[in-house]
């Protein structure tokens, strides 16, 4: 199927999630994860009107962003090494997987600018999930105080595969309230009013529970 045909049902589902649970489409930033496509896919995606474009690792976010560059506003949605930070920190618009200090140091040595963060959350405590155990989250945020290149605008995390969509609901729940918690705080350095959460499996859940920003692959452009 074409992109601008799975957008359309996409906008369709997240227009049905929204009248659920009564929150207006527009606040629900789509970001396309391109992970897995060509750069003509992804070229595709920005034609049939696609702003944002997710991309996990540095060697393929390099090789479509030499092609497209800043027609779309770049998410870097992987775990990344501290050592790889200079590579993609200026190009990059936003990154949602700040999750350790050793991040932040080398985003804060190499940025020319300020760089929006998420910080990711391990919500569900697997081991195979990056991210800081949510008891850790306010602590770490409020140690980024110090780093004026760091602005931490929301939470992001990877639900896990469940069986049951209540548990599934109760991970995206708990980000909510500790994104909660954290803005109202009124810290200027952490206004942290997203959620980065939902992929292609889950985003109307997500949308429900509170999601700003879904990151979808397989369902959009897959
Ligand atoms: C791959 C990926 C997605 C998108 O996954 P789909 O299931 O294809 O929608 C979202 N977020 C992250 C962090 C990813 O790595």
């Amino acid at each position: 199927m074409s992109v601008a045909a799975q957008l359309t049902e996409m906008k369709q589902a997240i227009q049905e999630a929204c009248r659920t649970c009564e929150r207006n489409p527009e606040d629900i930033r789509i970001i396309a994860v391109t992970k897995y496509v060509s750069i003509e896919r992804t070229i595709e995606a920005l034609e049939a009107g696609i702003s944002d474009l997710g991309e996990n690792r540095r060697e393929e976010f390099l090789n479509k962003y030499e092609s497209i560059g800043e027609r779309a506003t770049w998410h870097f949605i992987g775990s990344l090494q501290s050592r790889k930070v200079k590579d993609v920190i200026h190009q990059i618009d936003y990154l949602h997987s700040l999750d350790r200090k050793s991040l932040a140091k080398e985003v804060q040595k190499r940025a020319e600018r300020t760089l929006p963060c998420f910080v990711q959350v391990n919500v569900s405590g697997e081991e195979s999930k990056q991210g800081l155990p949510p008891d850790e989250v306010e602590r770490f945020i409020e140690s980024l105080q110090a780093y004026d290149k760091i602005h931490v605008v929301g939470l992001m995390t990877m639900a896990p595969h469940v069986e049951h969509e209540e548990e599934l609901r109760a991970v995206f729940r708990k980000l909510r309230a500790l994104r909660d918690i954290i803005r109202d705080k009124n810290m200027p350095h952490a206004p942290c009013e997203h959620l980065s959460m939902g992929m292609s499996n889950d985003f109307a859940i997500a949308i429900e529970e509170g999601a700003t920003h879904i990151r979808v692959g397989t369902s959009l452009v897959g």
